[in-house]
């Protein structure tokens, strides 16, 4: 008996061609516990999604993910990065607001999360001092090239 190769079989082969499947045992694993489905990484795209606070984790450079992605958290008109005792109080709640989004003009970037991370150059003392001018040296875009967002590990 001569077994039916699949391999090369045409109809096949446009199938794995249309899903990027490379090789005959090409497959992506994957944990929704620890990794974002497309639709929570849309979701976080495009607003501030609403979840459960202890799903929030600290990574060890003091920003902030979601399962394996950062994310910056919304809370009280603020924009946080890291982990700063805002942050830290709005994690001890049962909800939390997080996103990967670009923020709009009515949020501002939160002044002790730059100094937590020393972002920019600041410690507390001088974005107290420049307190005003954060949000023009604060850009999204550039953060996300400084701590890219997607995948984290650990
Ligand atoms: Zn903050």
């Amino acid at each position: 008996m001569k077994l039916f190769d699949f391999r090369e079989d045409a109809a096949f082969n446009q199938l794995k061609q249309r899903m990027g499947a490379a090789e005959a045992g090409h497959f992506v694993s994957f944990d929704p516990e620890h990794q974002l489905t497309f639709g929570e990484r849309e979701a976080l795209a495009a607003a501030s999604v609403d979840i459960s606070a202890g799903a929030v984790r600290i990574l060890k450079d003091r920003t902030i993910a979601l399962k394996n992605s950062r994310v910056w958290v919304e809370g009280g008109g603020k924009i946080h990065i890291a982990n700063c005792a805002d942050v830290i109080q709005l994690r001890n709640q049962l909800r939390i607001m997080v996103s990967t989004r670009n923020p709009e003009k009515t949020l501002s970037i939160c002044p002790e999360c730059l100094a937590e991370l020393k972002y920019l150059g600041l410690d507390g003392r001088k974005s107290r001092r420049l307190s005003e001018q954060l949000d023009e040296l604060f850009s999204m875009e550039q953060f996300r090239q400084d701590y890219p967002f997607y995948p984290v590990n650990g």
